[in-house]
């Protein structure tokens, strides 16, 4: 099964993204938790959200990805900073465990000057206050592209900060790949992507690998600059997307766009890319 989805809108509720995301001919997607540059928390309604699981039972969905606000930074030194960052994670945490699967990405965050080392440190201290040994949601740390002082842009980073999660809670810990910050990051995932991948499964594992986001970039390979560019048009290119969808190790996980699209956009990426997509 090729699972596809874009980022939707959480505007309308939970059920509705679910229905915009079949309208759209997707069988996933995913949403911010939150406002993802305010502050604002709403909790959503059980029932719509008991809603929207029935809808993706149905429908045989892959579990949606919830995504983290940019607002967080679990890396920071400054303790009111990380403190919102816990406690806003645990109740996103909290509404999650409602959606049987459900995958929570995050960006481990930035430095902003203690060095990448103790960043790292603040981030994995944060995963285990907010993971409980047992929970059904896999919490995801995003690759990122190294823009600033951004931890989490080699897969080292990214292992060294899974390595220091506590042992009872490591394994509701993962990876979402993002295309374009890897990209922009150095590894060459779309002219080499089984070299990277292999690379990926050395230093981490391919069984933390979770879930793709699936984004061309407007910059070249090691640009360090994280922009997003549509599908194909960008310096993946659509060969190079065509590999990524159809690798063996990796093409039975979920594939979320996050490319600068509407929705009509969307619709027209996720039908090209059934197109390339070889069984
Ligand atoms: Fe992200
Ligand atoms: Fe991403
Ligand atoms: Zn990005």
């Amino acid at each position: 099964m090729f699972y596809i989805g874009c980022h939707l809108s959480v505007s309308g509720g939970y059920e509705a993204m679910g229905k915009t995301a079949l309208d759209i001919g997707a069988n996933t997607f995913q949403y911010f938790t939150r406002n993802p540059r305010g502050r604002g928390f709403k909790r959503p309604a059980a029932e719509d959200v008991a809603a929207l699981v029935a809808l993706m039972e149905k429908n045989g969905f892959a579990p949606p990805l919830a995504h983290a606000p940019y607002t967080f930074n679990p890396a920071s030194a400054e303790e009111r900073i990380w403190t919102y960052s816990r406690d806003s994670m645990r109740e996103d945490l909290e509404v999650l465990e409602t959606i049987p699967g459900a995958l929570y990405n995050f960006h481990p965050g930035c430095h902003v000057g203690i060095g990448a080392e103790a960043g790292m440190e603040n981030t994995a201290r944060l995963l285990n206050e907010v993971i409980t040994p047992g929970q059904g949601t896999t919490v995801l740390i995003e690759t990122m592209a190294g823009k600033g002082s951004e931890i989490g842009k080699t897969f080292e980073e990214i292992c060294h900060m899974i390595e220091m999660t506590d042992s009872d809670k490591r394994d509701r810990v993962g990876v979402c790949l993002d295309t374009c910050h890897i990209s922009d990051g150095g590894y060459n995932i779309a002219g080499a992507t089984e070299e990277v991948l292999d690379r990926f499964d050395s230093v981490i594992g391919l069984d933390r690998l979770c879930a793709v986001h699936l984004n061309d970039s407007k910059n070249p390979l090691g640009a360090a600059k994280d922009r997003h560019e549509k599908i194909g048009e960008g310096s993946l290119g659509i060969e190079g997307i065509e590999r990524i969808v159809n690798s063996p190790r990796i093409k039975s996980l979920p594939f979320y766009l996050e490319t600068p699209n509407e929705l009509d956009g969307y619709a027209r990426e996720i039908a090209l890319l059934k197109e390339l997509r070889k069984g």
